[in-house]
């Protein structure tokens, strides 16, 4: 049996056409109408080193202003509520890659109605994850997800440039400034990348210090434009 055909079979057995959140007929497999229809772009304004809304004719945040910023600009795809926050946490927690395949679908989707232009970087990577993660998960969820907008963009995508050399704590529990410390020299860039332009793909943008803390070590290694490309905003 083809894997495709394996996953689908699995997931028509273990979510029977129901919706994955609400549980009422799917439209797609995966998801009904309305839940469907709640996936957004996110509107108006925003800054653009989190992402979060602000007056128009402003480029950040006050909180982004006191701050560097090794990558150029963040864009967040979806607006961080249901049914993504379900669909993300399965993503990553409950084994089933297989929804990358939708959540990619959906971050493409919005990626070309955002206007920005993919085709100008030279490639995309994925924030890397920690390896006792990754190997508990079986999977970098933003790799995932990475892959397939390389691939749909036709951007060569490269998952051994940057790896993570600390054996960093896990983010979730600690604060922010714990999280900056936790991060310090915990990702090596192992290649010159002078004048490159990259995109960085990462699932969920929520303090951002990981992301910056890898632009920082791509930068010092030359890279020129960096845009990070998140499903969402936590
Ligand atoms: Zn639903
Ligand atoms: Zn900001």
């Amino acid at each position: 049996m083809k894997i495709k055909t394996y996953l689908k079979t699995f997931f028509d057995l273990t979510f029977p056409k129901l919706c994955f959140y609400c549980e009422t007929k799917t439209i797609n497999g995966l998801l009904c109408k309305k839940c469907f229809q709640k996936i957004k772009i996110p509107a108006g304004n925003l800054c653009r080193y989190c992402a979060k809304p602000i007056p128009s004719g402003k480029k950040s945040c006050r909180e982004c202003l006191a701050k560097k910023h090794y990558y150029d600009r963040i864009i967040a795809l979806t607006t961080y509520q249901e049914p993504i926050i379900t669909l993300t946490s399965y993503f990553k927690y409950k084994s089933l890659p297989f929804l990358g395949d939708f959540l990619s679908e959906i971050m493409i989707s919005h990626l070309k109605r955002s206007g920005f232009e993919p085709s100008n970087f030279d490639f995309v990577i994925s924030v890397p994850l920690n390896p006792a993660k990754q190997k508990e998960r079986g999977y970098n969820q933003a790799s995932l997800l990475g892959k397939k907008i390389a691939n749909y963009f036709e951007i060569p995508f490269k998952d051994d440039i940057i790896y993570e050399v600390k054996n960093k704590r896990t983010q979730a529990k600690l604060d922010r400034i714990k999280r900056q410390e936790n991060v310090k020299k915990a990702f090596k860039v192992n290649e010159s990348l002078t004048g490159k332009n990259i995109i960085i793909i990462d699932d969920i943008f929520t303090t951002g210090s990981t992301l910056n803390e890898c632009c920082f070590q791509l930068k010092e290694k030359g890279a020129q434009e960096i845009v990070a490309v998140t499903l969402a905003k936590a």
